[in-house]
């Protein structure tokens, strides 16, 4: 990992933020810019140098992960161990701190602000990182194919598990345990099973309940893989589907494919939502589809950009997004399908191999 070039663009955004240094202590934002997978550390950016602060617990781990950076084993724990540094150069530091306020919370600020000497002020800074997280280098992508991959490998799996009777907690562990075996760190976050009348949640986490006889089952699941996460949902058909379930789910796929038409570099995020929802309009549905259409997936689950009405960023080759659309009519069923793709100059790349037809088990 290019650990050395993206501090350096870090560092060339500081200025202009008026900032000296930037204290990071969200913690995919420190695996990013130093490697280290712990869950205790901070990374203090000045002009000059790169610290990473961390306590006793994470002295092999840091030495053997963290790159590019000086390591600084704290007794106190991380953020003190970043302020007793700071005080410690009190006279060659810098006053400009810009700090993560949306990751930090306000006691954390308050001790920060005792333990540091007068001169220097904690600044709230912009999500400096985040954003330059949202376009991946090439090594990032390599990681989320891969990790995208072995996600739709595990569909196989999750087609032979699905059956009536089977509680959706049970598929759920089944289908787990096959991503473990097959060597994920984790899932990205807790796997959706929804059938029946429960695929009307559109975040319906697995339950007791049984897979019934009949009906939608929303599957939405994800891998870790290298600290990249995956993700991806199928709604498949237990039973024949009626007509009317067919005419539903082909309204949901062709607002995901006119989604997908609607991704590419300088397009606006809200546009690729609005294209989505434009399909359902069409079909009288729009009223049942009731979250964004996409987010943006790299170390974390979800992070930018954000494919939702108002969202004005725009669309950068490298970034890489999901495009979601669903459908959910409560009491009856629901119906999601996503995708996770790479944006491109020319339009996208489908990472997601898996078939979107619908499956009737
Ligand atoms: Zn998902
Ligand atoms: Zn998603």
């Amino acid at each position: 990992m290019d650990f050395q070039g993206r501090q350096t663009r870090l560092r060339s955004q500081l200025d202009r933020h008026r900032l000296d240094s930037l204290l990071v202590t969200h913690l995919p934002n420190i695996r990013y810019l130093g490697g280290f997978t712990g869950s205790a550390g901070a990374l203090l950016l000045t002009e000059e140098e790169t610290i990473f602060f961390t306590d006793g617990r994470y002295t092999e781990q840091a030495r053997s992960e963290v790159q590019c950076a000086k390591v600084v084993i704290g007794k106190k724990g991380a953020l003190a161990a970043a302020a007793s540094w700071m005080e410690s150069r009190r006279r060659k530091m810098a006053y400009r701190v810009g700090i993560e306020t949306d990751r930090l919370s306000a006691a954390a600020v308050s001790r920060l602000n005792e333990s540091l000497p007068k001169h220097i002020r904690l600044r709230p800074a912009p999500p400096l990182v985040e954003q330059q997280r949202m376009v991946k280098d090439a090594e990032e992508v390599a990681k989320i194919r891969a990790a995208v991959l072995l996600g739709s490998l595990l569909f196989d799996r999750l087609i032979e598990v699905i059956r009536p009777g089977v509680p959706e907690l049970e598929v759920a562990a089944e289908l787990e345990y096959a991503a473990a075996k097959a060597g994920a760190e984790g899932m990205s976050f807790p796997t959706i099973i929804a059938s029946g009348e429960r695929s009307a949640l559109p975040h319906g986490r697995a339950s007791r309940q049984a897979i019934p006889s009949v009906g939608f089952v929303v599957c939405d699941f994800g891998v870790i893989l290298q600290g990249y996460c995956s993700d991806m949902t199928r709604t498949l058909y237990v039973g024949r589907p009626p007509a009317e379930a067919k005419r539903f789910y082909d309204a949901v796929l062709a607002a995901q494919v006119a989604a997908l038409e609607a991704v590419a570099a300088g397009r606006r995020e809200e546009q690729v939502d609005r294209a989505a929802r434009k399909l359902l309009q069409k079909r009288g549905l729009a009223k049942y589809f009731t979250h964004s259409t996409g987010h943006g997936v790299g170390l974390e689950i979800h992070e930018g950009p954000r494919l939702a009405a108002g969202q004005k960023e725009t669309l950068r080759s490298g970034m890489v997004i999901t495009a979601e659309p669903g459908a959910y009519i409560p009491g009856k069923w629901g119906v999601r399908i996503e995708d996770m793709v790479l944006v491109t100059d020319s339009g996208c790349e489908v990472l997601t191999p898996t078939r979107k037809d619908l499956i009737a088990i």
